[in-house]
């Protein structure tokens, strides 16, 4: 039986913290690691127990913890802000459109008294749409892999 808690070494593989799915591995003779599903290539540092995603657009570092990864710290923090700006960025003109909605209710019983509803529904949902894109972009998450795997596993 394995121990549970082991240290980051080029000998194992772990768990992918970018997909959360493919495990990584060292590529051979060199000192990185490759995602087996979403073929993200990480730098390691053995030292500090961390690895950096090299091929993304940030240089996002994970922490081993002997168990699985941790996120910096500093980048939560930069998380949160963005995390508080998205809700915005889909709660206010969804609530903007509602409140016209609200404010200026179409006469009842008039052909298109469903439209403001509609129109609140359609804002909200395209706002969560392009946030979602945006998500996936940063993280350069593959999406259509991801489906696919899960099609597979529920077929099997
Ligand atoms: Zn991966």
């Amino acid at each position: 039986m394995q121990d549970p808690h082991y240290s980051l070494s080029y000998y194992q593989a772990y768990t992918c913290p970018v997909c959360r799915h493919g495990k990584i591995s060292a590529l051979p003779l060199m000192e990185a690691f490759a995602c087996s599903f979403c073929r993200h290539i990480f730098t390691a540092n053995l030292e500090k127990q961390a690895i950096t995603m090299a091929d993304g657009q940030l240089p996002l570092t994970w922490y081993w913890t002997g168990r699985n990864w941790q996120g910096m710290t500093d980048q939560n923090r930069f998380g949160l802000g963005y995390g508080l700006g998205a809700i915005a960025f889909v709660l206010l003109p969804t609530a903007i459109v509602g409140l016209g909605a609200y404010l200026f209710p179409p006469l009842p019983g008039s052909r298109l008294s469903w439209f403001p509803l509609f129109w609140t529904g359609l804002t909200l949902l395209a706002h969560l749409a392009c946030l979602l894109w945006l998500i996936l972009e940063y993280y350069q998450f593959p999406l259509y892999l991801y489906l696919q795997a899960l099609r597979q596993r529920n077929n099997s």
